[in-house]
């Protein structure tokens, strides 16, 4: 018996049809999208996107940072990589740069 993605209402036979480890809906292969870091298969509306790197993720695997109105959303990696370099300018910024060179003169 056909079955219909609950996303783009594709009828598909219910082998290409993957269940959403999130909402448990049935989609298609072209709907699904699996976090990178955990394997889990989710439905569009589940997954998360890495905004640095596009990665799709699972509400688990998703660092979401920011305010409830604009979130963002960031890989593991990204995450560290976006620390370590925040880390790196409070350092700077709380030196004395004297060889800073392209660095705008009051
Ligand atoms: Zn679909
Ligand atoms: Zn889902
Ligand atoms: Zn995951
Ligand atoms: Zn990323």
């Amino acid at each position: 018996m056909p079955l219909k993605c609950k996303l783009c209402r594709k009828t598909v036979s219910s082998v290409s049809l993957v269940d959403c480890a999130e909402c448990g809906e049935k989609v298609c292969r072209d709907c699904s999208y699996t976090c990178v870091m955990c394997d889990t298969l989710l439905c569009e509306s589940c997954t998360y996107f890495c905004e640095s790197c596009g990665e799709p993720l699972c509400p688990e695997c998703a660092i979401v940072t920011g305010d409830e109105d604009r979130p963002h959303v960031l890989c593991e990696e990204c995450n560290e990589e976006m620390e370590e370099d925040s880390l790196e300018e409070t350092e700077m910024n709380s030196h004395y740069r004297p060889f800073q060179r392209n660095f705008q003169r009051w």
